[in-house]
């Protein structure tokens, strides 16, 4: 049996663990910080008596090696799948808008949703027939920027600011002029490939229930051993192969292959200096981009009509800092503020600011939100939640196959032409395992 060290258990680590094992090989996974899960877990709040996600997840049919994982670990029936794609929006004006697909063949159900989508007049309508470019015209691919490639296709502002702006903040976690062309259109087409991968997924539970408790299992069945609070703290490399790996107490680990699965900011730790610039300059060196989340408590019951969300609970704000509600419960909303940092700052804001500028923009779209009582509020924040898919990165993503013999990079940030998602992350580990 082939001996394989994995080296952290977020979900490419925990994911290359158990497509690894699927192909016959031995596996010890490292994790150095107390728990599983990475950056997608859910912790115990004793004060609230609650479970909280570290973040809002939300995943879309595209999502098929992430799929192969959880029904791999036996969780897949954990999620819940919307039919069409559907979403109501609010605005300022605090006018609602419903964007739903239809049951056609993609693309044409994205097209006839934005058609029909009432935010939108006339002349954005004909704009939306320029969406065919994407489909179909690889020159776009070369552009800046995202932000130039919709005025390049004559997208109206209207329509990026109801349609393009929301979907570009919860893919990408990034603005517009940050985002490289070709990351974009690629998951355009893929997206929008298939009818049932337009559509949006959400877990029916919290993120350790879903990801990870259904992984340890699987590891305490097939004898997959793993440590929590084992950080690897060197990478030894002789004659293009790694020789061993050593964790912080200095003791050294051997096997016949190692992978990788640290985020970009702690890969460049791993190596020393000249080993790093020899094989791996400049990977790792990558931006990243920050989410905040507030739940908000409510004293007396929301009252049901006072919001038109989708089959989730999930409702779009348009023209404002909070981008997305979850109703929880009659009594909890949670609040979503992705890209956070480029927001004026506000992911530097002492939490009773980021509250009442939330409370603000609530206000402004929903109509009777003031009138509601906050019992009690929590922010999250996740300062390097995910990666900036700008030009930049492009070239700062390594394969997953490296030019050492034995040695294979997992992580969401790795080439896998996908932004910074669950899914970028478990494909990386898939990629690896098929070397097997
Ligand atoms: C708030 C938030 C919301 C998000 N929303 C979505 C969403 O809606 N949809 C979506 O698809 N994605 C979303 N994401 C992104 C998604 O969570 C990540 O892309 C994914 O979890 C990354 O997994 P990973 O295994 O590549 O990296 P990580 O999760 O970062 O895992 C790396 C692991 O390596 C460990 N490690 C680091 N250094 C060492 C070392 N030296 N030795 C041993 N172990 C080490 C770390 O402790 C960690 O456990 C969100 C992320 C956040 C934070």
């Amino acid at each position: 049996m082939k001996k394989v060290t994995v080296i952290g258990g977020g979900l490419a680590g925990l994911s290359a663990a158990v497509f690894l094992h699927k192909k016959g090989c031995n596996i010890r996974l490292l994790e150095s910080s107390p728990k599983l899960g990475g950056r997608a877990y859910a912790f115990y709040d004793r004060e609230k008596n609650l479970y909280f996600d570290n973040g809002q997840h939300i995943l879309a049919g595209w999502y098929q090696n992430t799929f192969e994982y959880l029904k791999a670990i036996g969780a897949y029936n954990k999620l819940d799948f919307q039919k069409n794609l559907e979403v109501n929006f609010y605005d300022t004006g605090k006018n609602s808008f419903n964007l739903k697909t239809y049951n056609l063949p993609a693309p044409f159900n994205l097209l006839t949703a934005l058609l029909t989508y009432k935010a939108l007049n006339f002349s954005d309508k004909i704009s939306v027939l320029m969406i065919y470019k994407i489909f179909t015209d690889k020159k776009l691919e070369s552009l800046k920027n995202v932000s130039e490639l919709l005025r390049k296709i004559n997208q109206k502002e209207r329509l990026i600011k109801y349609f393009w702006e929301p979907f570009i903040f919860a893919v990408f976690n990034a603005k517009p002029e940050n985002i490289n062309c070709k990351i974009f259109l690629d998951i355009l087409k893929n997206g929008f490939s298939k009818k049932e991968f337009s559509s949006l997924v959400i877990p029916k539970t919290n993120l350790n229930e879903l990801f990870i408790y259904g992984a340890a299992e699987y590891f305490k069945k097939n004898n997959i051993g793993f440590t929590l609070k084992e950080k690897v703290s060197k990478i030894k490399i002789k004659e293009n192969k790694v020789e061993y790996i050593e964790n912080e107490k200095g003791e050294k680990i051997f096997s016949d292959y190692y992978v990788s699965a640290v985020p970009f900011f702690r890969f460049t730790d791993l190596f020393e200096n000249e080993d790093y610039n020899r094989y791996f300059k400049g990977r790792g060196n990558i931006n990243s981009s920050s989410i905040i989340s507030l739940h908000l408590f409510f004293e007396n019951e929301i009252p049901g009509n006072l919001l038109k969300n989708n089959s989730f609970g999930m409702t779009g704000l348009i023209g404002t800092k909070v981008q997305w509600i979850f109703k929880r419960n009659p009594y909890h909303l949670s609040i979503v503020i992705s890209a956070s940092d480029f927001l004026d700052e506000f992911t530097e804001e002492p939490a009773e600011k980021i509250f009442s500028r939330c409370i603000s923009d609530l206000s402004k779209c929903i109509t009777g939100f003031e009138s509601l009582r906050v019992k009690d509020y929590k922010i999250i924040k996740e300062k390097r939640a995910t990666f900036i898919p700008d030009n930049l990165c492009i070239d700062k993503r390594p394969d997953q196959v490296t030019e050492l013999t034995n040695f294979f990079i997992a992580g969401d940030w790795t080439n896998t032409g996908l932004p910074a998602t669950i899914e970028s992350a478990i494909k990386s580990s898939k990629i690896i395992s098929e070397k097997f």
